[in-house]
């Protein structure tokens, strides 16, 4: 079984990395840049977001891992104080890897502007943003007019997504066995004259939404957590992505015992 490691850099993360080498190395467990079967992310959410990020053309033939250093995190579900355990489990899996694999949906973004068409794939959302005044942009569903939406920017998250910058906005939180994506407003502008739908819109597999900014509009477009400026924004259209993320899952973590855990807490009567 071949891993690598990436961690958040800070003193903690750095010795829980030179732990887990110890503990692999002991383990028959090789490291490897170039070719991980286990990519472990130690740090927080934003860790396991870089990770995505640094092995998305490798996807296909990838599962991640998260051990947190602080609280509790979505994709990192791991406590520093469990890094035996996990150690052993994943040894122990070794060719049974694919066994313990669960895969959640991605966003695609296909970016058009004046220089032409760029694809990005999110694990958590994409936003766009009105970079110094108000987002005047035309949306449209499944080539459809839908509405011409005012106000900070729009958000497009994935089922994993849900409970990030998505909750915050108001939006459902999805499990990530359902493959869609969900629309959420980020202060939009509602009075007698401008009118937005108001509320978060799931759309599934298949459907897509095109985000057509006023012309020559300064925006910014963010992908989990790297954000771009752009000012030639033509269209910015998302779907659900063909290619899936897998998580190693050593041990079962329900989705909606990450959420109560996280959200609602033990102390709730
Ligand atoms: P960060 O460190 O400020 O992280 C923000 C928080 O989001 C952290 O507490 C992290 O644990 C949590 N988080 C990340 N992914 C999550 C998920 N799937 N479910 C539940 N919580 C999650 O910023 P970062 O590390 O650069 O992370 C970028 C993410 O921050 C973005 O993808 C976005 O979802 C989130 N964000 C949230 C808000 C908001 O809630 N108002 C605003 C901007 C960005």
């Amino acid at each position: 079984m071949k891993y690598f490691v990436l961690d958040r850099g800070d003193s903690l993360s750095r010795s829980l990395t030179g732990q887990f080498h110890a503990l692999a190395a002991s383990r028959g467990m090789q490291l490897s840049e170039d070719e991980p079967d286990v990519v472990l992310s130690i740090g927080g959410d934003g860790t396991m977001l870089h990770a995505f990020h640094v092995f998305k053309e490798r996807l296909d033939s990838i599962a991640f891992v998260g051990i947190h250093t602080g609280h509790l995190g979505f994709f990192a579900d791991w406590k520093a104080d469990e890094i035996e355990r996990l150690a052993n489990l994943m040894a122990e899996s070794g060719s049974r890897l694919q066994d313990k694999i669960v895969k959640y949906p991605l966003v695609k973004i296909e970016l058009t502007t004046s220089f032409g068409v760029e694809t990005f794939l999110a694990l958590n959302e994409f936003t766009l943003k009105g970079a110094d005044a108000t987002l005047v942009a035309q949306l449209n569903i499944n080539d459809s007019p839908f509405e011409m939406f005012r106000g900070d920017g729009i958000c497009i998250s994935t089922p994993s997504g849900s409970t990030a910058y998505n909750k915050s906005l108001g939006g459902a939180l999805i499990h990530p066995s359902l493959e869609a994506i969900q629309i959420a407003e980020i202060a939009s502008i509602n009075n007698r004259v401008y009118r937005t739908i108001g509320s978060s819109l799931i759309l599934p597999k298949h459907h897509h939404c095109d985000i057509v900014p006023k012309k020559e509009q300064k925006v910014v477009l963010t992908v989990d957590h790297l954000a771009v400026p752009h000012t030639s924004v033509l269209n910015v259209r998302s779907m659900v992505a063909e290619r899936k993320v897998s998580f190693a899952r050593y041990r079962p973590f329900p989705f909606w015992n990450r959420v109560r855990e996280a959200f609602v807490g033990d102390d709730v009567k």
